[in-house]
């Protein structure tokens, strides 16, 4: 017997899986609450990016139906084609798209066409890319610059993340300010491998305080995941991508 089909094309997540989305949800829920009281800081102030990557566009459904309302993606095929699906005619959720993963120049005028921010810019060319597709899809998309923290943490080995690094964190948000089609938003990282989240965090604060001494309305910051949320939500993270936690084990890395 298979599975019924939603008008948008795959079948529904089981009543089991809704149940283990809804239990999963509530506990990052009361993580970052916690979080956020610990900090001294008011929780309506954290944003949660549920990261769906390599996830089921009806795990996506049902986290909408579960009251989530901002997804993160890596990749642009993945992307596009749950997109598709989740904005069908008849069927369609209401959710923010993030991209959050190494975004590649020539994939740029795709991404803007379905996501509402992108955290991961991280090049000037990249920043030409997305404002030129930006414009094309008559749309203004909001930006995080991701930081390397590896390279601001002295590290000579970066870890293959992507970021910008020294004078080109300032250059690339400058250049987000001044491009008609986006919106700067505020700093992204990931702590690198190898060292205390808490430090590299600081060090992400840091800077984040330096794009805000020229651009005062770059307030946000996108740091924290399933592993850091709490050290992230101390130095002021206002938007925690947060995938594991919620969904479980992703079938492939990444
Ligand atoms: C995959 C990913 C996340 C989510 O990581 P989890 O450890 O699963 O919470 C967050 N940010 C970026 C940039 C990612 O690639």
């Amino acid at each position: 017997m298979s599975a019924p089909t939603t008008a948008g094309g795959s079948s529904p997540a089981t009543p089991g899986r809704v149940e283990e989305l809804r239990a999963a949800l509530a506990r990052t829920t009361a993580r970052t609450a916690e979080a956020a009281r610990a900090a001294g800081r008011d929780p309506a102030g954290l944003h949660l990016v549920v990261v769906t990557k390599f996830f089921p566009a009806s795990d996506v459904r049902a986290l909408a139906g579960l009251g989530v309302r901002a997804v993160g993606e890596s990749r642009d095929q993945e992307a596009s084609a749950k997109v598709d699906e989740l904005t069908a005619p008849g069927s369609a959720v209401d959710l923010e798209w993030h991209f959050i993963g190494q975004l590649q120049t020539n994939k740029a005028a795709s991404v803007v066409r379905y996501a509402d921010v992108v955290h991961s810019v991280d090049r000037l060319r990249l920043v030409r890319a997305l404002d030129r597709g930006a414009e094309a899809a008559a749309r203004t998309v909001d930006c995080f610059v991701q930081v390397d923290l590896a390279a601001a943490l002295g590290r000579t080995q970066g870890d293959g993340r992507g970021g910008a690094a020294g004078a080109d964190v300032e250059a690339v948000a400058d250049a987000v300010a001044g491009s008609g089609h986006l919106r700067l938003r505020g700093v992204m990282a990931v702590a690198p491998q190898g060292v205390e989240p808490a430090a590299a965090f600081e060090a992400l604060a840091a800077l984040a305080a330096r794009v805000r001494g020229s651009h005062p309305t770059a307030v946000d910051l996108s740091a924290g995941m399933s592993g850091d949320l709490e050290q992230a939500v101390a130095v002021g993270a206002t938007h925690l991508r947060v995938g594991g936690a919620i969904l479980g084990t992703r079938p492939a890395a990444g």
